[in-house]
């Protein structure tokens, strides 16, 4: 059992030279990169005031979720569905629609719970639907490290065609590698034109099929319900092409999509298990929080005994409230999930003050000199387009050899939240050019430790990020 130095100086939330420098003191020589061993670690540690416990130091030999699995123990799951799209093109009416098509006879009452995510079976298989649409959810979940979403359904208003929250949606979708399909809606409405939509999205890269694209396009109506079922389809049809497959056979990972504390039944919890069967009496760690699963409720408030993958379940039964996009694990061993809940604690810790390190532009040629870096990730934010495009255009041709650079969201109008947490989840750096984000965008920015340069002479840009790349912004600090 061993680990190296500045892993342990990391968890600790410790500067790594202090550690050495009291390792030192104690006639034990090591350097950054080289491993400890178990009793060193105890040791060293608790001369911080901090206690290595055995288990938590195994972390990753405890928790199954390393493992792999043998192929033939993989079954296909569900696709996991987020809905995203520009505000009033239907998001919330298509999710109602769709949890009100699994109503069938039997079923009266249906799927009356919100529980942030829930699970529609058509006659071709299941499919989960992730509750809150939109894309600063979905980012905000993958900055947590939850991988949660199969695919994306982008919904574009026939009438109003792309907008700039469609835009966004794309690129969050593509920066998170999520295939993406369009559902054109309000097709009832008279002014419904989908060859529009068509073309602007093809005009930005979402090509149809019948242009010979990828993404496939699905005319709906929410408010008429038509077209729901081929999307459907199409859902699963392209979940077949992604081969999803988990092994249900095991003890259950997922993440956390929702929580809050109930005054009735403590800590509510709504997992999504990605992989193995989450069982009443099973011992789980969720986030930072420990427990035994006392209750499991489906989305149409059902006991039930146990979950499989892509299964959204309310799990009862934590020490604390977790947040969303939480790890949850389930183990042989309660005591193990005490420990690893602490664990993670430290975890946390240590990655808050992790954060300081997030790409800002003057630390860009240091980074690339030590090969941490070799690519610069950019959003541009511009008053006017002709601004935006001059930007991007010069900045993409200052791609070299060492550094490529990335442009994942160009447009115009202020700096929102949803380019910070953009940023944040693929570290790029954001460019104002006469924009400035409100206080509160701002505070976010500084929270996430985005970096944010403004500008307003377009020269400016194009020096500053050259400058960057090639070592030179240090003499202006
Ligand atoms: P969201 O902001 O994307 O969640 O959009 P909503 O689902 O709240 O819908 C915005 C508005 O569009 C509401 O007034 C809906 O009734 C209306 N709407 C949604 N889908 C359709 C549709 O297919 N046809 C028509 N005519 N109106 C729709």
């Amino acid at each position: 059992d061993t680990i190296v130095l500045s892993d342990l100086a990391k968890r600790m939330g410790i500067k790594a030279g202090e550690m050495i420098a009291r390792l030192m003191s104690n006639g034990v020589m090591v350097t950054v990169n080289q491993t400890i061993d178990f009793d060193t670690a105890t040791l060293v540690a608790a001369e911080f005031g901090y206690e290595v416990e055995k288990a938590a130091f195994e972390e990753e030999t405890i928790l199954h979720t390393a493992q792999p699995d043998d192929p033939e123990n993989l079954s296909h799951r569900p696709p996991v569905v987020t809905i995203m799209g520009h505000v009033d093109h239907g998001k919330t009416s298509l999710l109602d629609v769709i949890r009100k098509s699994r109503v069938t006879a039997g079923e009266a009452g249906g799927i009356t719970q919100h529980i942030g995510a829930y699970l529609v079976s058509t006659d071709k298989g299941h499919i989960a639907f992730l509750d809150t649409p939109g894309h600063e959810a979905f980012s905000a979940m993958r900055s947590r490290g939850a991988h949660i979403t199969d695919i994306v359904i982008l919904v574009v208003a026939a009438d109003d065609g792309v907008m700039p929250q469609t835009v966004e949606a794309i690129n969050h979708a593509k920066a998170a590698k999520v295939p993406v399909i369009v559902a054109v809606n309000k097709m009832d409405k008279p002014d419904a034109d989908p060859d529009r939509v068509q073309r602007q999205l093809a005009e930005i890269g979402v090509t149809p099929e019948a242009w010979g694209g990828d993404t496939i396009f699905v005319h709906v109506s929410a408010k008429q319900e038509t077209g729901i079922d081929e999307l459907m389809e199409m859902i699963l049809l392209q979940a077949e092409v992604l081969e999803l497959k988990a092994n249900p056979d095991k003890l259950a990972s997922g993440h956390v999509v929702e929580a809050k504390l109930d005054s009735g039944r403590g800590p509510v919890a709504t997992v999504l298990v990605k992989e193995g069967t989450l069982k009443t009496g099973d011992p789980v760690v969720c986030g930072v929080h420990h427990g035994k699963v006392r209750a499991l409720i489906d989305d149409r408030g059902r006991k039930v005994d146990q979950a499989g993958p892509s299964h959204p379940v309310e799990l009862i039964g934590l020490s604390g409230v977790p947040m969303a996009g939480d790890e949850m694990v389930a183990l042989k061993d309660e005591k193990d999930a005490k420990q690893v809940g602490q664990h993670r604690f430290q975890k946390q810790r240590a990655k808050e003050l992790a954060k300081t390190s997030r790409l800002s532009l003057d630390k860009l040629y240091e980074r690339m000199q030590e090969g941490e870096v070799k690519e610069l990730n950019v959003i541009i934010k511009a008053d006017v387009d002709g601004s935006m495009e001059a930007i991007r255009d010069s900045l993409v041709k200052l791609s070299n050899e060492e550094v490529a650079i990335n442009v994942m969201h160009a447009a115009t109008g202020t700096i929102t939240e949803s380019d910070i947490s953009l940023a944040a989840v693929s570290e790029a750096i954001i460019i104002g050019f006469n924009v400035r984000p409100n206080p509160k965008v701002q505070d976010m920015a500084n929270e996430e430790n985005v970096d944010i340069r403004y500008h307003n002479i377009i020269y400016n840009v194009i020096k500053e990020i050259k400058d960057a790349i090639v070592g030179l912004m240090k003499s202006t600090f």
